[in-house]
Order: structure tokens, then sequence, then C-alpha cells
């Protein structure tokens, strides 16, 4: 591609509304384009790196056995009333209806769809196992999308659906996916770590999250160097403190004026926070919206509340779960804002963390305007109607395996993998008929890639502040061959001839031969982040050219014979990874 006939349109401004790198560069890179909040468009450069990624998806699923389809992403919601997500999903699920009223939705995922298509056209177990994915357009109408790709409210998505006789079928399958991801995730350039997830309340079966590290990931992980452990912080399980066992003290009441928080109780009592107990309010909304029912749970003082957690003890999805209005629901709860309690409270669901019933003698609100109470103990004064571990791990926390010191990362998801179980073919009613002509319950996995956030996540990893580095496999093109004075015939016949021969021999080779100031068009490659660029320029006279590595200061002066084998040395050694 000559640049001066490319639509690239680069911006030396940093967009307001960016805030991460990833954001940044790919707006500046004119890769991308908003269209509305969580909504972007790609240009030809962004286009050319999605449909590297996709390729390499695409090359790594179907080398294991996997088939393409494309379904529509207008589902109808009688799919989605079937396995009874329609309601389930919340707010995410972009609902649209047709002229007739009818109701459908943008697909936010399509194990339905998939679900449907299997239950109608595999009946027999010579068709199992089937695995079918597609690389498809996804919408979730997020509540807070960001961060340009990474959180958007349109984006594309590599579903892969795996379909088996049985529970070891289904664990081949899984691993078989879990080989698929590091292999592209590998080949995509990123630094990742897989981690046992949270499998929801819905499911509680197996599943992986691959992570992507970097400073500005959503994703918190907890991990172990001592053992294989590695979890989202969500999922990994926190360590009870060993119980003690003293004495009870008789239960008093006392005055705490003015101390609410944790920290004003602890100081005002001089207790240490291990010795108070944390009570956290919520509200669990219905499918109209309403107020259901209030929660509480109770956790040390000094621990913080792992909220996923805590719906999955509910047994309710997340976007029921909302912290309580204290007022409202003290008329209901007799709970008071700052002085909340396990005793003397009612009407609402206790949820208790598991290492407080080992625990004597804590500080707990009272549930009085003004007071605590000393000397609380479970079982004794108050019971809770889940007990259950609610506690976030974070650094430092024992490792649940071998009780060393757990380490963290941020990251960001680029891919989950998920044992679905009969969950769907038992809602849904997908069957096969095994050997014995019975009818059997199909066994399923998912397997998810967020293809456009992976974008964001290789741009996160790889740039400077000059832009993005692009690693070779995913780059838009390979090589850059930047004319300094393109009217300079010498200059331009060098250019020409590399151009022409990097071409030839496969190479992805773009020719700046705009009419601008070398510092543009520098400039431009840097901010594009083509890993290799060839500067032509006044020694073209004595057959020396300037060849530099996007990712490397160094600038070597080679002759344009060396300068295409050197070329085609990288881009071959970077490809075959
Ligand atoms: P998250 O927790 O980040 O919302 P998720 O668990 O809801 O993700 P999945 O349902 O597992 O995501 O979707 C599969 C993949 O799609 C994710 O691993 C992620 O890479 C990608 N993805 C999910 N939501 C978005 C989004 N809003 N924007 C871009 N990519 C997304
Ligand atoms: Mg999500």
């Amino acid at each position: 591609m000559r640049l001066s006939q490319a639509h690239i349109n680069t911006l030396r401004e940093v967009p307001g509304e960016a805030e991460i790198p990833s954001h940044i560069w790919l707006l500046r890179s004119g890769m991308i384009r908003k269209m509305v909040s969580g909504v972007y468009g790609f240009m030809p450069f962004g286009r050319r790196t999605l449909r590297k990624i996709e390729a390499i998806i695409r090359e790594e699923m179907d080398a294991a056995g996997a088939q393409e389809i494309l379904t529509s992403a207008i589902q109808p919601a009688e799919l989605w009333q079937e396995s009874g997500r329609w309601s389930a999903y919340g707010p995410e699920l972009w609902r649209v209806k047709d002229r007739h009223s009818r109701d459908f939705c943008l697909g936010p995922t399509a194990e339905e769809v998939f679900t449907d298509i299997v239950r109608n056209e595999v009946n027999s177990y010579r068709r199992l196992p089937l695995n079918l994915y597609q690389i498809q357009t996804k919408y979730r109408d997020e509540a807070r999308p960001r961060y340009g790709l990474m959180r958007s409210r349109e984006f594309i998505m590599k579903d892969a659906y795996s379909f088996d006789r049985d529970v070891e079928g289904l664990d081949e399958s899984y691993r078989v996916m879990r080989e698929v991801y590091t292999r592209v995730f590998n080949r995509c350039g990123l630094t990742f770590r897989p981690v046992e997830a949270d499998s929801g309340a819905m499911g509680g079966k197996d599943t992986q999250e691959f992570v992507a590290l970097c400073e500005y990931g959503e994703n918190d992980i907890v991990y172990c160097e001592s053992c294989e452990m590695a979890a989202t912080a969500e999922r990994a399980a926190g360590v009870d403190v060993a119980r003690t066992d003293d004495e009870m003290l008789p239960i008093s009441e006392v005055s705490t004026p003015g101390a609410k928080t944790i920290d004003e109780v602890a100081a005002y009592l001089k207790l240490p926070k291990e010795k108070t107990i944390k009570a956290l309010l919520f509200a669990i909304y219905d499918e109209a919206g309403e107020v259901a029912e209030y929660a509480a749970a109770f956790i040390r003082g000094d621990r913080e509340l792992n909220k996923t957690k805590l719906i999955n003890a509910l047994g309710i999805a997340e976007h029921m779960l909302e912290f309580a209005d204290e007022a409202k629901m003290g008329t209901v709860t007799g709970s008071v804002a700052g002085y909340t309690g396990p005793v003397g409270l009612h009407d609402c669901r206790v949820v208790v963390d598991s290492e407080l019933p080992g625990l004597q003698n804590l500080c707990a609100g009272a549930c009085k305007e003004g007071y605590h109470l000393l000397n609380v103990n479970y079982g004794r004064d108050y019971e809770g109607e889940i007990v259950t571990d609610l506690k976030l791990a974070g650094a430092g926390d024992p490792c649940p395996v071998c009780g060393k010191p757990l380490l963290t990362a941020r990251g960001i998801e680029v891919g989950q993998i998920f044992k679905l179980g009969t969950k769907y073919s038992e809602s849904m009613g997908a069957y096969y008929k095994d050997e014995n002509q019975e009818e059997q319950l199909i066994v399923m996995g998912c397997y998810g890639i967020g293809v456009t956030r992976t974008m964001a996540a290789i741009v996160e990893q790889n740039h400077d502040d000059k832009g993005i580095i692009w690693p070779m496999s995913v780059a838009p093109y390979h090589v850059i061959i930047t004319l300094v004075k393109p009217d300079d015939k010498v200059q331009r016949d060098l250019g020409e001839r590399l151009y022409a021969s990097l071409i030839a021999e496969g190479i992805e080779a773009l020719l700046d031969d705009r009419d601008e100031r070398p510092g543009v068009k520098f400039n431009d490659a840097d901010i594009l982040g083509i890993p290799i660029r060839i500067t032509v320029g006044k020694k073209a006279a004595d057959d020396i050219v300037e060849y530099k590595r996007r990712e490397k200061s160094e600038v070597l002066e080679l002759s344009e014979r060396e300068a295409m084998s050197h070329a085609l040395a990288d881009v071959r050694a970077a490809m075959r990874g």
C-alpha cells in the first residue's frame, strides 16, 4: 500500500475521553473510530489487525477440529425464555422489538442458539463430539462502557460450543480448548495467565479465564509462586484464621457516639479491627425492579467482602443485588446506618462469613443509634441463614492450597472457557440417542475470546510514548519504507524497488511516498506501530538505507540487498514465533 493513497488519519492530540494507552493509541493511530459510547468502527489499518487476530483464532480452532459457522446477531426471545435467561440476564441484554411487537435480543452470547441448532440437527451418538464456533459481533448494553475496545457495547467475540456424549468427553473438549487458547494468545504476543474463575450461582462447573496482564486491567487475580494456584480474586477461596474457642463473656452494650465505620469504632474502643464485625447491607431486587428482600453480610472487621461469593451464596443473579438504602432498610429490618450488627436484625437474610463462628467476644453494631455491643458470639447471640466464605483474598493472605503468602496482579479477561455440563441441554431439551437407542442429555462446554478486547490488550502491553508497537503476527503491515524525499529520483527508485521486492516475497509492505515532512512520516510510522521501518534518504545515492525495528532504538545502515534480507529474516523469524 502506498500511503499517498491510504486512508489513514493519525491524530496529534489525545482524544479527551481516552484514559488508558490502548484507547489513546487506537484512536490516535486512526485504527478505530467512535460512533457512540461503547460503539466503535474499524478503519483500514485497524481492520487489518483485527483480521489477523481472527485468522490466528480460526487457524487454531480449525486445527483442533472445531468448525466455523455464522449465526444471526438477532435472536428470538423464545429461545432465551426457554433457558430462563430472558429475565436472568438483566439489563445488559439488548432487547429489541420488531414491527409486530415480537421480542428479540441482539445476542450477547449464543448458548441458546447453538443448543437449538444441535438439538434440531444432531440426534445420534455417532455425530458427537462436535465443536461449533463463530466469530461474530456481540451486543451488551454495559452499565459502564469504557476504555474503548476493552469494555464496549458492540464487540467481536469468538464463541465456541462443544457438544459431548458424557462428562469425560467434555473434559477432553475443554482440555483441547485450553491448549488452543494458550496458543492463540501466545501467537498474539500477549503476556497472560490462565486462572480459575467463578462460575456464578448458575453453573458451578469448572471455568478458567485467560487474563492478559496489564496495569489498567479491571480484573484482580491472585496467585501463588510456591504452588500452581492462580485464580481471579472473586474466585479465590479465603482462608479462615484458626478457631480461638475462648470463653464467651457476657454481652454488653457500649455507647459509641459518632463511631460508625470499623476504623472509628476500633479507635474509639481501642480494639484491634480483628475483634470487630463488619456489616454490609444489601437490597435484593425482583424482576420488576422492586426491592424483594434485604440481605446483610457479616465479616470480620479487617476483611473485605467478596460480592461474588455473596451473590453465589444467595443464589441470585448479579444485577439483582445492590447496596441498600439504609434508611428504608431500617424500617423493615431494624438496621441502623453505621450501627448495624447481627443482633437485633430481623426480616432480613443473614449471611455470615465462615470465620466468625470460630471467633469469640467480638464487637458489633447494636442496631441502636450510637451504640455497639461487646462480646458478641455466634450461636449464642446470633446465627446466619448461610455461613460461608465471603472473604476477598488479597496480597499476603495465605494461599488456600499451600498456605504461602499470595501475590496479586491486574489484568483484563481476554478469554474464558467454561464447562456448562447439561445446564442448557436440560432446560432446552437437547438429547442424543446412545448405542442402545436411549435418550441422553448432551454435555456442553462454551469458550469465548474477546477478539476486539484482545486487540486492545495487545496495545496495552505493546506501546511506548510514541505509539503502538505491534507484534509482527498482528501488525497491519510488516514493513514501512519511508521516502525522505519522494521527488528525488534516486531515493524514489530505490524505495520502489525495495517495495516491489518485499511484496514479491509475500511481505506486507507500505511505501510512505507522501509529500510530507520526514518528521511527520516518522511520527506516523511510530504511532501506527509498523514493526520494521526502512528509511530511504540522502545516502540512497551510496546504496545505503536505514533499518530500524520499532521496538529498538538502534538504527542500522544497510545496503538495499542487506535491508531486503534483514526484513525477510526478521518477518519470518517473528512469524515462526
Ligand atoms: P467481563 O467480566 O469482562 O464483563 P464476561 O465474563 O462477561 O466478561 P464472557 O461472557 O465470558 O465475558 O465473554 C467472552 C469474552 O468476551 C470475554 O472473555 C471478553 O474477552 C469478551 N467481552 C465480554 N464483554 C465484553 C465487552 N463489553 N467488550 C469487549 N469484550 C468483551
Ligand atoms: Mg461481562
